[in-house]
Parts: C-alpha cells; sequence; structure tokens
C-alpha cells in the first residue's frame, strides 16, 4: 500500500518559530485529507515536508516504507519526481507554453518517456482527464482560473505519481471553480492517488475522507 508517512515531526526555523510541532499524520492511497487551519499555522510548512521540498528539524518522512529524511538531494529528486505531484494556489504555468506544453514540463526530465511524440500522447490524455481537450492548443492567459487550475492538476499527473499535493488550489477561485477543483481532485483518489491539501476553505471538507487541524504547528484530527 502506498503511504506518506509523517512520523513526530517538527520544523523550526531560524531556531525561533516552531511551525510544526512533533506532528504525524499517514496518508494511504485512495485517500483524501485536508489540513486546515489559520494562516501562520504551519499548514505549508507541513506541505512541504511531506512533498520533499524542506527538511524537518527532527522526525521522520516515510514515503512507500522508505525514509526519505536522510536521502540526498538527488535520491530526493528522484522520489519526488516519481511518486509526487503539486499543485499550488498561483498555478505557477508557464505563460510562454501551451497547454499540452505546460503539463509535457514535468515528463522532460523522465526517462521513462521515450520521445516528445509520447509526451505530447501522455498530455493529450491527461488534458482529456481534467476536461480540456478543446483548450489543449490554448496558452494559460487564454484560460479562466479555474481553467489554469485543472492544467496544473494534469501536469501534477505527467509523471502518474501516487500522491497529490495541493496548498490552497482554490485560493485564486470564486466558488463555482474552487467545487470543480475539489470535485477533480476527489476523481483521482478513485484510481488510487492519494491526495493531501492544505486550505483554510470550509467547502473542501465536503469531499474530503480525513479532515485536520493545524493550530500553532500543532496537527489534531478534527
Ligand atoms: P500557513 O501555511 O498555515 O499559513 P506556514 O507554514 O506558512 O503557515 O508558516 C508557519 C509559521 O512558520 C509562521 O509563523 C511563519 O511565519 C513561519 N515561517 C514559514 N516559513 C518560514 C521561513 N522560511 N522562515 C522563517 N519562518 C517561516
Amino acid at each position: 500500500m502506498n503511504t506518506i508517512e509523517l512520523k513526530n515531526v517538527s520544523k523550526i526555523y531560524n531556531n525561533k518559530v516552531t511551525a510544526m510541532d512533533n506532528v504525524s499524520l499517514k496518508l494511504s492511497e485512495g485517500e483524501f485529507i485536508a489540513v486546515m487551519g489559520q494562516s501562520g499555522s504551519g499548514k505549508s510548512t507541513l506541505l512541504q515536508i511531506a512533498g520533499l521540498l524542506d527538511s524537518c528539524t527532527s522526525g521522520e518522512v516515510v514515503i512507500n516504507g522508505e525514509n526519505v529524511s536522510k536521502l540526498d538531494k538527488n535520491k530526493l529528486a528522484d522520489v519526488r519526481m516519481k511518486s509526487l505531484g503539486f499543485v499550488f494556489q498561483a498555478f505557477h504555468l508557464n505563460s510562454h507554453l501551451k497547454v499540452y506544453e505546460n503539463i509535457m514540463v514535468p515528463m522532460l526530465i523522465n526517462n521513462e518517456f521515450k520521445n516528445k511524440a509520447e509526451m505530447k500522447q501522455k498530455a493529450e490524455e491527461l488534458t482529456a482527464t481534467v476536461g480540456l481537450s478543446h483548450r489543449i492548443d490554448h496558452y494559460p492567459s487564454e484560460l479562466s482560473g479555474g481553467e489554469q487550475q485543472r492544467v496544473a492538476i494534469a501536469r501534477a499527473l505527467a509523471n502518474n505519481p501516487d500522491f497529490i499535493l495541493a496548498d490552497e488550489p482554490t485560493g485564486n477561485l470564486d466558488s463555482k471553480n474552487e467545487l470543480m477543483i475539489f470535485e477533480e481532485l476527489k476523481k483521482l483518489t478513485g484510481s488510487g492517488k492519494g491526495v493531501l491539501v492544505v486550505s483554510h476553505n470550509d467547502a473542501v471538507m465536503d469531499f474530503t475522507d480525513r479532515v485536520c487541524i493545524m493550530k500553532d504547528g500543532v496537527l489534531e484530527e478534527k
């Protein structure tokens, strides 16, 4: 069973700010967990540590049974590329690339793709998955916010990760689009992906299996 486990993880910035205080959390395949809490409570820090974008001060991060806390930079990048996909509040699409080209970007560092044609075919499939085939040749500036975030979700799926980690994915969207994005993320759990969303949007609770609350760096099950 694919899992991400945080075991007694603490993160202290600059020897001063305790952003995570002995946090333990397990995300399994097919599971949708939301971490909620006020601004400054440590949600983004949790997501970055679970996503191997930052290291913890103490504790362990275990991904699919492997303790990744001690891996070197290259091995970490490899686990990130193969196992994790990221979605951010600000979409972070490349404005100079068309929809399918944006989705291909993570594939460029994955040597499992033989050539560009294979990557493009996969990008077309993923574009269809998020319901945007009719926009495949468009640039991000020609899309609505909700559509841009759906492209970002497709891009997060590029290398068929086990987990999707999303940091305030609806922070820049109106309420109709936010429901669509949560729905899209929930759909992924049906194909076995584990989804971890950090949000302060109450609407997420209608879609998740579990909700955890972060308060001053301490995580509690709701
Ligand atoms: P949230 O995502 O819930 O808004 P964060 O994880 O961004 O919370 O921040 C948690 C705490 O850690 C805050 O007090 C914030 O100021 C602090 N913090 C976050 N990132 C850094 C950093 N790079 N350096 C120092 N302090 C940080």
